[in-house]
């Protein structure tokens, strides 16, 4: 078990015509035992950031370091890490037993009983002994993954470097696995990076999360960290389901005039001095109908049975609100809404970076630093 170390790591793909920046000058540390994921749309460098660190790709300038050691120029099979992917790769005609024992059959010194052995009892950690005689043909989905996963525990790695594994399972298994992943990893205490394009996964599972765009790392941080304080435009758009509201808006004497009759004077305007135009962001779920509020027209309403998602209009701009599933406002109905300024995001309409995110529900505990304080 170790620490993995991304120093400036950069990946350049030369394809002929032109060279692909898929990862750039990524700095990262993961941490002992830690389970992190990382998560950005299709085509960020995810896959690419995996596979340098697998050694399955030489990395064009930085460094990686497992611990102390540097393994930039060792390859795959000399680095230790095991990969689980979306596709399963299982040797179809092998069964259950031979693929999980395969790797450690060709690795170790281990007799034939004790390879047996070990594999009745990864088999057994991931509820599949009773299927150890089977084809991969013969399994479903979910437990073929489990063979995939089986096949990966056995070795005993540094890490285990797992891209979508769960993507081609439905949604009912994908969620149940994604508990019994978690469970495994923190039983087995294997530095993990995990791979997906989904963010409620990233956020369900993730000790931290690394979020990506554009072959960069834009913000590493607990589930909590990302959705309260994202960096910026990106990352506030990213995590959360359904999406944060953001929306021009411009500045005059500390109150901001967005689409509509979007109108709201800051009690504390510091976040926007010297702005003339920001991008103000809402999330769903801190709108509050209310009686003399900024009026937004209805167009569609879901209910999800424990709350309604409103789709409506502010403007030209499209709103969604998270309500409760008692109000139903129906398409056409004009209806009024309000929000804290505490839950109220601001970001720089230039580059995008945070200049405001939540404050709302802020712990009353003393910070880590002041308890330090009283301590001493
Ligand atoms: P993700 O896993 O986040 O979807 P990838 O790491 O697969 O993204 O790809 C990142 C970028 O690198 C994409 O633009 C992709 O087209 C490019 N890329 C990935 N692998 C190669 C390759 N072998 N040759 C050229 N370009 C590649
Ligand atoms: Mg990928």
């Amino acid at each position: 078990m170790s620490t993995i170390t991304l120093d400036t790591v950069r990946k350049e793909f030369d394809t002929g015509d032109e060279r692909i920046v898929a990862v750039e000058d990524i700095d990262l540390e993961i941490r002992d035992g830690e389970f992190l994921v990382l998560v950005g749309p299709s085509g960020c460098g995810k896959t690419t950031t995996l596979r340098c660190i697998a050694g399955l790709e030489d990395i064009t300038s930085g460094a990686i370091r497992f611990g102390d050691d540097d393994v930039t120029g060792l390859r795959a099979r000399e680095r230790d890490v095991a990969m689980v992917f979306q596709n399963y790769a299982l040797y179809p005609h092998m069964n259950v037993r031979k693929n999980i024992g395969f790797g450690l059959k060709l690795s170790t010194q281990r007799t034939a009983a004790e390879i047996d052995e070990q594999v009745e009892s990864v088999a057994e950690m991931l509820g599949i002994e009773d299927l150890l005689g089977q084809k991969p043909k013969e399994l479903s989905g979910g437990q073929q993954q489990r063979v995939a996963l089986g096949r990966a525990i056995i070795r005993d790695p540094e890490a285990f470097l797992m891209d979508e594994p769960l993507s081609n399972l439905d949604a009912k298994l994908r969620s149940q696995m994604r508990t019994e992943l978690q469970t495994l990893q923190h039983e087995l205490d294997v530095t993990t990076v995990y791979v997906t394009h989904d963010q409620t996964e990233a956020m369900a599972m993730g000790d931290r999360i690394a979020v990506m765009n554009d072959g960069e790392l834009q913000q590493v941080g607990s589930a909590e960290e990302v959705y309260r304080s994202p960096v910026n435009e990106f990352v506030a758009d990213f995590i959360g389901s359904p999406s944060i509201n953001v929306f021009d808006a411009t500045v005059e004497d500390g109150v901001l005039h967005g689409p509509g009759e979007f109108s709201y004077a800051l009690s504390d305007p510091s976040p926007v001095e010297g702005y003339d135009r920001v991008r103000v962001g809402i999330r769903p779920e801190d709108i509050t109908l209310v009686a003399d509020g900024i009026p937004i027209e209805t167009n569609v309403l879901e209910p999800m049975g424990n709350e309604n998602f409103l789709y409506a209009t502010l403007g030209d701009r499209d709103l969604t609100a998270r309500i409760a599933a008692t109000t139903r406002p129906q398409p056409g109905d004009i209806v009024e809404f309000d929000f804290a300024e505490s839950s109220l995001y601001l970001f720089d309409p230039k580059d995008g970076a945070a200049l405001k995110t939540k404050t709302d529900g802020e712990s009353d505990l003393p910070s880590g630093a002041e308890l330090a304080e009283v301590a001493e």
